[in-house]
Parts: C-alpha cells; structure tokens; sequence
C-alpha cells in the first residue's frame, strides 16, 4: 500500500531530507586525494546528529545473515554501485569516483539521498557517466506528476541511459518513503513495459537510478553490503526524496 502523508508528515519529512542535503553539499569539500571514506563517514555523523538528525543507515537490516550495516554514509568508489562500507583502509585517490549516500531519521520521519563525486579530475568516460546519472533522475523526477504512471519514472530513466550507451542495474530500485526508509512502491528504474500504480499527490518517493558504464549485472561482496559491477566498469548513483503535489513535484533533498 502506497501511504498518502499528511501536512504535518510532509513537514517533518522536509526537515529529515533538508539533514541530507546539507551533508551532500558540504560533504563535496572534503571528497580529495587522500582521505579516507571512514573520514568522510566520521565527519558526516557528527555533522548529522549535529544537526539533531540521527543516520538512519547505521545498524539497518543485515540480509543472509550478514552484520548490520556498520555506519553512517554509503560510500562506493568506482566500480562500487551502492552500499560501500567506509574504512580507513579505502584512501581516495586522484580519478576516482565515488557514490555517498546518506539516510537521515528526525522525528521519526525519514530522508534519503545520494550523489556521486569525482575526485579530482575523471576520465571523460566517468565525467559522462555521473552527469548522465544526473540527467536521468532529473527526467525521473519530471515524469513523477499526479496521474502519472510509477512506470513512466523508469521510462524516463532508461530512456535517458540507454541513449547515452550506459545500462540500468536492475536487481536495485528507488522506494517509497516516510516512517519508514523503505516503503511501498518499489520504484524501478528500468522499463519493463509496465504502467505500475497511478501516481497522486502526497506521495513521497526515493527516487535512484544506478547505472553502469557496462553491463547491468551486479553482485554482492562477501561483506555481504558492498554492491559491484560484475563486469568491474564504473557505477554511478544519485537520489533525490520527492513530495508529489498538486503542483508537481517537489524534491525535498535540497537545502
Ligand atoms: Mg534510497
């Protein structure tokens, strides 16, 4: 069941996801040469809870058996698609890209988003993948209307992706969200042909694509968290949370 928030809800959700948007934006100043992605993570929980935030990630889930996942952020670098462990043994080097996503609960309400960064100066290959991941949940987001279709968001994305020459991993969606981090819908980013749900106003929806410069296929490490390309090619990921409104909608992951 897709669940309609109230006013207050919406409210309380802007709060969580405008935590998460700061941390984005602040974060991008200290992703250099050199700093390790446990760095990253040690920053970004102080500033979280800082912010009277708690990060909604550390101790969630552990599927097949495996330990919680351990910390704040998801960091991913290169060929990482989601679900990274920040360590001090991951240095970031010149070139690199890497994927942080942050989930945020205030009041009991959920945010939730990501953003791939390079360090320092990228290929033009992985340039084009990030700005083509970009590209691609801006289209999602467009195509997020009340009375829209929940197919016409994965329309939108792959189209966008495959026209670049780049594929959608599949095994990985977007989400509803709210109380909880994940709720109904499951949000494809892949188009099977499926209309899906009619879209309405007053749902809130995690939006984000992953894609990879190669194959689609992923698998998991024996961590039992980090995401990889089975083909070893780059991964990109960005995620905005959005309000639908009568009006369209509006991201909430944005300070
Ligand atoms: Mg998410």
């Amino acid at each position: 069941m897709i669940l309609l928030k109230t006013d207050r809800e919406l409210e309380l959700m802007r709060e969580a996801n405008r935590i998460v948007a700061i941390i984005l934006e602040e974060i991008a100043a200290r992703i250099r040469p050199g700093v390790t992605t446990l760095e990253l993570d040690s920053w970004a929980e102080e500033r979280i809870t800082g912010l009277k935030g708690l990060p909604s990630f550390k101790g969630y889930g552990g599927r097949n058996g495996a330990r919680p996942f351990p910390a704040t952020l998801c960091t991913s670098v290169n060929q990482e698609v989601v679900h990274g462990i920040p360590s001090a043994a991951t240095v970031l080097s010149e070139g690199d890209i890497i994927g942080i996503d942050v989930g945020v609960i205030c009041q009991g309400y959920n945010g939730d988003g990501a953003r791939t960064y390079a360090v320092g100066s990228v290929t033009p290959q992985a340039r084009r993948l990030m700005e083509t991941c970009r590209e691609s949940l801006r289209l999602g987001i467009e195509a997020a209307q009340s009375g829209n279709h929940l197919g016409d968001i994965a329309k939108a994305v792959d189209g966008c992706v495959r026209a670049a020459g780049f594929s959608v991993v599949r095994d990985l969606s977007g989400h509803g969200i709210g109380r909880n981090m994940h709720e109904d819908p499951q949000i494809l980013n892949y188009y099977d042909g499926r209309r899906g749900p009619r879209l309405k106003s007053r749902m809130t929806l995690a939006i984000e694509p992953m894609i990879n410069a190669g194959s689609w296929e992923v698998c998991t490490l024996e961590d039992g968290w980090t995401v990889v390309t089975g083909d070893g090619s780059l991964s990109a990921h960005y995620e905005h949370t959005v309000a639908l409104t009568d009006n369209g909608p509006e991201i909430l992951t944005r300070c």
